[in-house]
């Protein structure tokens, strides 16, 4: 039934008692508060899912403060993280050429400058010269978003110009590994690269010349067997995967199932190849801390 219909009190008009009714209560509609992940730019995490915004990332050098994952870092924000100050960068003069005229389902050209446009970088290594607090060092880092991180000529033109600085000036190296191995567009060019960078860490190792070399996910192929399987000390990101051949290849190989542990830095410890996983909000610490001592000698005296 409708108000209309209803029999008016006695000495009141319809206007009146429809002025008297009791109004509804409205409700406030729920204020809309936007998270910051909603407004800035975010990246998810690839282990929990959780989204993390760029700015909370950057501050926790890309660890996931949700589940401790490490993210990849590009090579240049790695070693602008690493370094407290940077006097030069090395090596950026080198120029990758085209000597087998590559072609697989595109010329080796095009693949590269399509990596240089992506990563805003010449080449997959990049090498810079500064102060770990005070301490003077040669670091230079892989850049896997740069054709997987792989090793061309120019790769080890850099690496062992990387080493013959610090052989000049008597100052330790740190390599911070990440690569799918040796370039296949470059072929037996490539390939000699594991001798050449090889033969640089040689020449450190004969002037006591320390060498860390700090294992990221992923490092695998040419790269594992030679530059990063050659330091004094190996140290590694969690849960970073390193090895020669992929477990797949291996499990074909050796016709059997092996572990979800395989391959992961953890797992190498117990093995014998790394000799300790450090956590990356400690990892500069840690590699001050060593080469303080490894270097000891020399400063002293
Ligand atoms: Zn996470």
């Amino acid at each position: 039934m409708s108000t209309d219909m209803k029999p008016q009190p006695m000495g009141q008009t319809l206007e009146e008692t429809w002025l008297k009714r009791p109004l509804p209560t409205i409700k406030p509609r729920a204020k809309q508060i936007l998270t910051a992940v909603e407004t800035e730019p975010s990246t998810q995490c690839p282990n929990c899912n959780s989204i993390i915004t760029n700015t909370a990332l950057i501050f926790n050098n890309y660890v996931c403060p949700s589940c401790d994952e490490h993210l990849s870092m590009t090579a240049r924000t790695r070693l602008n993280w690493f370094f407290d100050q940077v006097d030069d960068e090395l090596g950026q003069q080198y120029q990758a050429g085209n000597p087998l005229d590559f072609v697989d389902s595109k010329p080796y050209p095009t693949r590269m400058s399509e990596a240089q446009a992506k990563t805003g970088e010449t080449e997959a290594l990049i090498v810079m010269k500064g102060k770990l607090q005070r301490l003077p060092v040669v670091a230079c880092a892989f850049d896997f978003a740069f054709m997987g991180g792989s090793m061309g000529s120019v790769v080890g033109d850099r690496f062992v110009l990387a080493a013959e600085t610090a052989l000049k000036e008597q100052i330790p190296l740190v390599c911070f590994a990440a690569s799918g191995g040796a370039r296949m567009q470059e072929g037996l060019l490539s390939l000699m690269q594991m001798a050449r960078t090889a033969a640089a860490i040689e020449k450190l190792k004969h002037a006591n010349i320390p060498y860390i070399v700090v294992l990221t996910n992923p490092v695998y192929g040419g790269v594992t067997a030679s530059l990063a399987m050659l330091g004094d000390i190996h140290l590694a990101e969690p849960k970073a995967m390193i090895g020669f051949a992929g477990k797949r290849v291996i499990e074909q190989t050796v016709r059997e199932v092996l572990g979800e542990p395989f391959q992961r830095a953890e797992f190498l410890v117990e093995h014998g190849v790394v000799d300790q996983v450090v956590h990356r909000l400690q990892m500069k610490e840690t590699i001050h801390r060593l080469l303080k001592k490894m270097t000891y000698f020399r400063q002293a005296h």
